[in-house]
């Protein structure tokens, strides 16, 4: 039995680069087109797989060429894959991304089989879930998909770790279940009304969501690191200084890492060191998946 489940979505990303994002009604000719594996469940799977957890996931496919694609990328990774579901009706997730020449992105989603992925397919893997000591969760799935999860997650008394992204209300009763809640700063705007730009308005901000019921909120903050906060801890843990060339997934990287370095039994301030490191590399590299780094390259780079 996997001891980190992850229960999330598994997109192909359809990326186009382009002098600059179409305006509407506008045809733009484009440079390089390619496709990778995305979607933030899979990504965080695969993240902590590189760092040796015992990973399986809960995801839904389509029984197409993308679906059958992305769970030989999962077989590759050591991802266990019985409980993900490929439903024969539904196409596979697909997020169409332009990359303008400047940096900036503009992506549409069509969620396709991620949204099949019902409370029922979470309670028919409930023995896995509960057989887990950490469940990590994002948003991509349906939000009452998450609330199954979490639910089943907390009454066997795992971590439960939600990244709350793409962001969007949440009911009182998910809080309760959260051991961590994981925003980055504008998903913490969006979930407290506290914009998030500096040491003072992130407390502020960790702290309404610890009301809720949240033991550890961890903003993170970009280049500037995580604000971490717990019963005994609110403070900023810087991140390492690199150079940044893509910055794609560095969510999905830190927590996928995040949830490994703590079912691997590491103390929190451990955890988030390992994870930054995680992130830190990915953010030199291109590509969501293809960025994330091995537990022996994170601990290269953490001893160097
Ligand atoms: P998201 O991708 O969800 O917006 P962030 O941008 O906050 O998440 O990044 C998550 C983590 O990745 C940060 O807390 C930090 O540890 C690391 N990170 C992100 N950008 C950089 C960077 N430019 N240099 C070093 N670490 C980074």
């Amino acid at each position: 039995m996997s001891k980190l489940v992850v229960i999330g979505s598994s997109n192909t990303d359809m990326i186009v680069q382009v002098p600059r994002i179409p305006r509407p009604g506008e045809t733009v000719l484009g440079g390089r087109f390619q496709t990778a594996p995305g979607g933030k469940g899979a990504n965080q799977a695969v993240a902590a797989a590189r760092a040796g957890a015992d990973v399986s996931l809960l995801a839904c496919v389509g029984d197409d060429s993308f679906g059958r694609e992305a769970l030989a990328g999962f077989a590759a990774d050591g991802i266990d894959c019985e409980h993900v579901v490929v439903d024969p009706a539904a196409p596979s997730g697909v997020a169409q991304i332009f990359v303008a020449a400047n940096g900036e992105n503009s992506i549409g989603v069509a969620s396709g089989a991620n949204a099949c992925l019902t409370p029922a397919h979470i309670e028919r893997a409930a023995s896995a879930i509960e057989a887990a000591d950490t469940v990590l969760l994002q948003l991509e799935v349906p939000l009452e998909t998450v609330i199954r999860a979490a639910e089943i997650g907390a009454s066997a008394d795992c971590r439960v770790i939600l990244n709350p992204a793409p962001a969007q209300e949440l009911p009182a009763e998910l809080y309760l279940q959260l051991g961590i809640l994981s925003p980055n700063e504008t998903e913490a705007e969006l979930l407290t009304g506290i914009a998030v730009k500096d040491e003072n308005s992130a407390a502020a901000a960790a702290a309404s969501l610890r009301d809720r019921g949240v033991d550890t909120v961890l903003i993170t903050l970009g280049a500037e690191g995580v604000f971490v906060s717990t019963e005994t801890l609110s403070k900023i843990v810087p991140a390492y200084v690199v150079e940044a060339i893509d910055t794609t997934a560095a969510g999905d990287v830190f927590n996928g890492n995040l949830a490994a370095a703590l079912s691997r039994g590491l103390q929190l301030e451990d955890a988030l060191a390992y994870a930054q490191a995680a992130a830190a590399l990915s953010v030199q590299c291109l590509g969501a998946q293809p960025s994330a780094p091995t537990h022996r390259a994170i601990d290269d780079f953490l001893s160097a």
